[in-house]
């Protein structure tokens, strides 16, 4: 089951990336035990890297030398006001899913790319809603143990783009979620899911390859004293009260700034979008000089939302 040499850049929203040395793909629970039971027997005492759908990660251009897990478990199941899903079911299904039932609970999500574990993984949140707001259950495998666990929501130390699974449970891999919902009207559900697609492709730079945002938001609190007059003006409260970052990046000059093909993007600044043939090293770049320049002008230590693969 496991293949040698495959090109990451094709499995990265970014198209950035050189080769995994190995590389799993699954679609059901039992082709990931298969394929760790192979790795297993390989010896290899290599990494394990999770990849969902690639929409939020940076992948080197010389790629890992390691395993790397191309989740792609799928699947939709209703029981009343819930449904449980494959953890590799992308979110765009699961509300295509919602608005089809009538079931009212996801519309903040209209857009977000990526699979529901990568969404449970970083508690991904947009207009003031969060994944762990419906998230009821999460299952998930011990990529050592291959022990299977179910954790209740409130198990799941979810924080701002935060879950126990990038904590103490960073080796085990979501394989599907319970989600709860609640009954509502399809038309209305249709229309609130749409505007959030709308306001997506309007001011987001959706025509270049991109990762969404690569910085948190900056909490209120962290804003050092002499600048809360400038900054405070900026505040919004999603899912708390933040400054955000694309204000501050736009503040620093940074918008339109290049590094090869890499760009901080002239529509929102907190998206480095891909011109063309960006390198791995060109986007780090951008961030390096993004944070020393925040850094600089108003005393802030940016961090990142996106992810790493080197
Ligand atoms: C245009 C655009 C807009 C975006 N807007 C938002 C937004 O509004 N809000 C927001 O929060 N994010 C946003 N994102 C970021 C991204 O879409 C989310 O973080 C998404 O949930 C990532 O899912 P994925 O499947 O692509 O994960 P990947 O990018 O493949 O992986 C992300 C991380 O999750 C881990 N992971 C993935 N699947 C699993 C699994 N099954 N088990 C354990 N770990 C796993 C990976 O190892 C990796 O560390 C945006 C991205 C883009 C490109």
């Amino acid at each position: 089951m496991i293949q040698n040499g495959v090109p990451l850049k094709d499995y990265s929203n970014y198209k950035i990336g050189g080769p995994a040395s190995y590389f799993l793909e699954i679609q059901s629970k039992e082709d990931l035990i298969n394929g760790l039971n192979e790795w297993k027997k390989m010896n290899l005492q290599k990494p394990i890297f999770i990849l969902g759908k690639g929409t939020n990660i940076l992948i080197s251009d010389k790629g890992f030398d390691g395993l790397v897990i191309h989740n792609a478990i799928k699947g939709i199941e209703k029981n009343n006001n819930e449904i449980t899903a494959g953890a590799g079911e992308p979110v765009s299904e699961i509300i295509s899913y919602c608005i089809d039932n009538s079931l009212s609970g996801l519309e903040w999500a209209g857009g977000l790319p990526g699979t529901l574990g990568g969404a449970v993984r970083g508690n991904a949140g947009a207009f003031k809603g969060e994944t762990k707001d419906i998230v009821l259950k999460v299952v998930s495998i011990n990529l050592n143990t291959l022990e299977e666990k179910t954790r209740e929501n409130g198990e799941c130390a979810f924080d701002y783009r935060y879950s126990v699974f990038k904590g103490e449970a960073s080796d085990e891999i979501i394989v599907s979620s319970v989600l709860g919902l609640k009954p509502g009207d399809k038309e209305t559900i249709n229309k609130l899911t749409n505007e959030k697609i709308n306001y997506r492709n309007e001011k987001h730079p959706m025509e270049y390859p991109n990762i969404g945002s690569t910085f948190k938001n900056i909490r209120k609190e962290l804003v050092p004293e002499e600048f809360k007059n400038e900054l405070m003006q900026y505040a919004k409260d999603d899912p708390f009260p933040i400054i955000p970052v694309a204000k501050v990046l736009y503040l620093c000059n940074l918008k339109g700034v290049r590094e090869g093909d890499a760009q901080i993007s002239l529509k929102h600044p907190n998206f480095i979008v891909n011109l063309g043939s960006a390198k791995y090293e060109d986007v780090k770049k951008l961030i390096a000089l993004a944070k020393v320049t925040v850094k600089e002008k108003y005393g802030i230590d940016l961090e990142e939302e996106i992810m790493y693969l080197e």
